[in-house]
């Protein structure tokens, strides 16, 4: 075997992916048939979740550094200032992170191309996948490498993180199920000056449509993302100078244009993959879904991809876990891709749709009703969860175990486990938990009772904390409404694997061999 997972693709969902596996010692390769890391910026808004995962990965100070926190949105309606929709700190006592950092995506696969030199991994360029054939315990590779020359390599897993036009799709034959938007987008990076709130999100409303202006790192620099106007929408050579009289018609006279770095125009597509995996092939981020960029999903869910298959193919490939672990990651992924592409196309039917009461709906109505909206705290929070992607859950899949008793109000099995801090030992530190857990194993958090012996099967890959009672620690549970006593035992990704009120031995051992697949070591 010349290696046991091949990443095909070097962009944030490969990149996570070769992170995640090369840190938990998996022999891994990554390739990419390009010639070097892209420059464009393309996705640019990070969400809490996928911070908290740079967390445990080392390089979230260094995006925060990097990156922007969104601190609000001016909504403009008709070329005039509307509404501001707060944005900054939306998700206290939520995350840790709780904002939008706006960081570009070539930012974010910079730093998670470094990272790879932790583990000794390093992006193979110029080396392009094209060949595959799967036997029953191995997968037949071929790859055309710089000098056009063909190699084929044996590994034992394929993650197809190639993107929209995935070769591993296309090779295994899965259906890409799904249509192009009708509209035709563009994305211009940009140096200007204009009536625009500095450093802040500002969206222009217009009955045909939008322009969005997203502030940049440096001096008056401006990602704008707009329809091209229907027009110019069969126009060869596009220009951002054809552009710019729809822009200054619908957000004022004022825009004063220096320098436009990069211009770009796109059709939206919504398509989400048949299957996300065959055999041993997986498909992940744009190879499995794609959608239109309303919420700034896109590069998020497939960063979240990488790190749910991760934890399950290192379980498998050092021989801990039989291979049925695997079917978890479409059973728990797919109807996350299922969702975001009906809740995204919904929102992107408003933001764009040519009827006259969408555009009544869009300059009259929006902005006033979003402003009063996100004054009110508990939608403030619904709509963190829901962006921010730490209100993702897996209850319905075949991992979640919630046992007897627990109120329903209660952290579940399959939830993210909620961040809080705690003191560990009574009347000590109070820490963040998030900080102390380990995500390259499982996590047992006994709450008001003693930690157990162990939970056989499980104890090399396993860490565990008690929660002594205490009254920091009383109020925080309260807060996130976890019972005492009470159990939880939390995959490496974070999520809640079994929860209950009392540990159970004889549940976690059930829990292990059935539902993790964990077998006996002899
Ligand atoms: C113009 C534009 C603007 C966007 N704006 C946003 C935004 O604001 N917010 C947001 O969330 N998302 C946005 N997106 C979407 C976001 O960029 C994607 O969701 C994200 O890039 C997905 O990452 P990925 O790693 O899955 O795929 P990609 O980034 O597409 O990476 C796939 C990689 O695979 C490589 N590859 C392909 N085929 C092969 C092969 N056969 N062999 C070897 N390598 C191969 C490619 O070279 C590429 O490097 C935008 C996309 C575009 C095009």
């Amino acid at each position: 075997m010349d290696t046991d997972v091949l990443v095909v693709g070097a962009g944030p969902t490969g990149l996570m992916l070769a992170n995640q596996l090369g840190r938990r010692g998996i022999r891994t390769m990554i390739i990419d048939r390009h010639a070097g890391p892209s420059l464009q910026t393309r996705a640019l808004g990070v969400q809490a979740r996928t911070l908290e995962i740079y967390s445990h990965l080392g390089i979230v100070e260094r995006a925060l550094d990097l990156g922007k926190r969104s601190t609000g949105a001016n909504l403009w309606t008709q070329g005039r200032p509307a509404a501001r929709v707060p944005l900054g700190d939306i998700g206290r006592e939520l995350s840790p992170y709780p904002f939008i950092l706006i960081l570009g995506q070539d930012d974010n696969e910079r730093l998670l191309g470094e990272a790879l030199r932790n583990w000794g991994l390093s992006v193979q360029w110029n080396t392009e996948l094209v060949g595959l054939t799967q036997e029953a315990d191995h997968v037949i590779a071929t790859l055309k490498q710089s000098d056009g020359m063909l190699r084929e390599i044996t590994v034992a897993w394929v993650a197809g993180c190639d993107g929209a036009h995935s070769a591993v799709r296309e090779l295994n034959r899965i259906a890409f199920q799904g249509a192009p938007y009708e509209h035709v987008f563009f994305v211009a990076d940009t140096q200007m000056t204009g009536p625009m709130v500095r450093d802040e999100l500002n969206v222009y409303l217009w009955r045909q449509g939008f322009h969005l202006f997203f502030p940049m790192r440096g001096t008056d620099h401006w990602r704008i993302v707009g329809i091209v106007p229907p027009e110019l929408r069969e126009k060869k050579e596009l220009t951002f100078d054809d552009v710019v009289p729809s822009m200054r018609e619908q957000a004022g006279t004022g825009l004063s244009f220096q320098k436009c770095t990069w211009f770009s125009k796109y059709r939206i597509h919504h398509r989400r993959a048949a299957h996300f995996r065959d055999r041993r092939c997986f498909l992940l981020g744009d190879a499995a879904h794609i959608h239109s960029p309303v919420g700034a999903q896109g590069m998020n869910t497939g960063l979240q991809d990488a790190y749910n298959l991760a934890w399950k193919l290192a379980l498998v490939v050092s021989g801990r876990s039989s291979e049925t672990l695997l079917d978890s990651y479409a059973d728990e992924r797919m109807p996350v891709a299922e969702r975001l592409l009906k809740t995204t196309d919904r929102a992107f039917s408003v933001v764009v749709s040519d009827r006259w009461l969408a555009g009544f709906f869009r300059t009259r109505v929006l902005a006033k009703l979003l402003a009063f909206a996100m004054r009110i705290e508990r939608i403030q929070k619904l709509a963190f969860r829901t962006v921010s992607q730490i209100g993702i859950q897996y209850r319905d899949g075949p991992l979640a175990e919630t046992l007897d008793g627990l109120p329903r109000t209660a952290p579940r099995a399959g939830d993210r486990f909620p961040w809080l801090r705690l003191t560990l030992v009574p009347s000590g530190p109070v820490e963040d938990l998030f900080k102390k857990l380990d995500d390259t194993r499982f996590n047992l958090i006994m709450i008001g009772q003693p930690l157990p012996e162990g939970v056989a099967r499980l104890d090399p890959v396993l860490a565990m904390y008690a929660i002594p009672n205490d009254d920091v620690n009383d109020r925080e549970l309260k807060r996130a409404h976890i019972l005492q006593p009470s159990f939880y035992l939390l995959r490496p990704d974070g999520h809640v694997g079994l929860a209950g009120v009392r540990y159970d031995a004889s549940a976690a051992i059930g829990y292990v061999s059935e539902r993790l697949r964990i077998a006996k070591r002899t």
